[in-house]
């Protein structure tokens, strides 16, 4: 049995804070190597817009697959923070549809377009409701249920290695800690947590975007100048030193005709450290108060408005990526670069919130929109560790060029050709980087998914 490092241990037992290191919870954990273990072929780490695309993508290739993650439904930001877009699904110039396969799917079984749908009214359709999404993910998890487990309430904590190889993924959950032995492993926790513990290289940004809590007031009537009001209340609120920092706010009435859903909420941190997180969670709940306070002060319409919800997590918009095979970065993506294993089909502009106050928009710098560009299959696969893929907004790409490729169907895309990949690896008894990748674009042809150069 291969032995866990320190490290995994202390992350196990989430104690890494920061830098400091606890050794006595070390010690206490070496003492319990008999932790019960499950066998399966593909292991997906975290169900967001990449993993549940990869746990559906993987047992309906036929692996046996196990789906693990920290909430208790899948989705990811769509259902973790409540967003309803589809971003990433069509080209902004004309509404083609670029991603088919599990993200077309999502969309058209939420309602909003055909099963085979071709071309959208917007580029950037929207679900309806975000809790329906949670039912329908649950329903098509179990669909697969032949092939498929999923464990919700279960994080994914540590590593133990074998070598170059992840031996077993350590999960934390209502029954302890289990040790789950996958023959390939797909990271789709969007921050590379698998991947950083064990071992392969990833970088993060001296700077990185800031966090957002989304969250909907209710009981708002529509009345003239409700943003521009809304923008000039949150600016007194700043003034008054009641809300530190903010975008926009994209203030919109998009569930319901007296519910508004604000983005708005702006936070600088590392979400990849604990401490951080947890300071991000309560400044965003902070600010998401601090703004509905100042709007139902000042802001007509708001007499009478509530606050529904926020969340359940705060947005993280970045932190690790792998630094893997290929690093796709944004002179590739503006200039359309062809790949001969290209996997998927990005079309987002470089989108990225910094870390200042933005009024109106989002971006401090001119929009920069890319024609629909080529993903290459190698910036899925990691160095240094042989039976894992990285799929999502923490594939191998520079920061740049990660502000197009992150959005939720493009990550989609991601975790589907993932899967594809791990189970060829599974069945040719080989590993992601050894797979020619214009292999894995032949199986995704096949299932009518892949790069939009490909579609019939
Ligand atoms: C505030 C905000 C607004 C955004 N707005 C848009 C938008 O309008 N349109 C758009 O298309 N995109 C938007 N994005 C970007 C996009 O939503 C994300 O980048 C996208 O969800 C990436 O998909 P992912 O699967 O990599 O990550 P996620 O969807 O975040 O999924 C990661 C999953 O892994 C789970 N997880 C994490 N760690 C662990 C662990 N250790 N163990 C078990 N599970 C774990 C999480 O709970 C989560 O379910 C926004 C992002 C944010 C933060």
């Amino acid at each position: 049995m291969p032995t866990p490092s320190r490290r995994t241990f202390l992350q196990t037992a989430g104690l890494v804070a920061g830098a400091a290191v606890i050794p006595r919870q070390a010690a206490a954990a070496e003492a319990r190597p008999d932790w019960p273990s499950i066998d399966t072929d593909v292991l997906v780490c975290g169900g967001g817009c990449a993993g549940l695309a990869a746990a559906l993508s993987a047992a309906r290739n036929g692996a046996r697959t196990m789906l693990v993650e920290r909430a208790g439904f899948s989705g990811g930001i769509i259902t973790a923070v409540g967003l309803p877009y589809f971003d990433g699904i069509a080209d902004i110039k004309d509404g083609r549809v670029v991603v088919r396969g599990v993200g077309l799917e999502l969309l058209s079984k939420s309602g909003v377009c055909e099963a085979n749908a071709t071309h959208l009214k917007t580029h950037n359709p929207t679900i309806r409701n975000v809790e329906a999404f949670k039912v329908l993910a649950d329903k098509l998890l179990i669909a697969e249920k032949e092939k498929l487990r999923v464990l919700y309430h279960s994080s994914v904590c540590g590593v133990e290695m074998d070598a170059q190889r992840i031996a077993a993924v350590l999960v934390a959950n209502k029954a302890g800690l289990t040790r789950i032995r996958a023959r390939q492993v797909i990271d789709c926790t969007g921050d590379a947590d698998v991947a950083a513990w064990a071992g392969a290289p990833t970088d993060k940004g001296a700077e990185l975007q800031p966090l957002t809590l989304h969250f909907r007031i209710g009981n708002v009537k529509k009345a003239p100048d409700l943003s521009k009001n809304c923008r000039i209340a949150l600016e007194k609120a700043h003034e008054r030193g009641e809300l530190p920092m903010y975008y926009g706010p994209g203030v919109m009435f998009m569930f319901a005709d007296d519910e508004i859903y604000v983005h708005g909420v702006r936070v600088p941190g590392d979400a990849s450290d604990p401490v951080e997180l947890t300071r991000a969670e309560m400044q965003g709940r902070s600010d998401a108060w601090a703004m509905f306070a100042a709007w139902k002060k000042d802001v007509p319409g708001f007499e009478d408005s509530y606050f529904i919800t926020s969340g359940p997590f705060i947005g993280v918009r970045e932190t690790r990526r792998i630094v893997g095979q290929h690093i796709l970065a944004e002179d590739e993506i503006m200039a359309t670069k062809s790949f001969d294993d290209a996997i998927a089909t990005g079309c987002w502009y470089l989108d990225v919130h910094p870390n200042k106050i933005t009024t109106g928009g989002a971006n401090a710098v001119p929009k920069q929109q890319p024609a629909p560009y080529d993903i290459p299959y190698r910036s899925l696969v990691p160095k240094n560790v042989d039976n894992l893929l990285v799929a999502g907004r923490c594939h191998s790409t520079t920061r740049l060029a990660q502000s197009s490729t992150r959005v939720t169907v493009t990550a989609m895309a991601l975790g589907e050709a993932a899967a594809v990949a791990a189970v060829l690896a599974v069945q040719g008894g080989t590993s992601p980087a050894k797979l020619d990748g214009a292999d894995v674009r032949k199986k995704l042809r096949q299932q009518n998914a892949g790069p939009v150069q490909d579609f019939v």
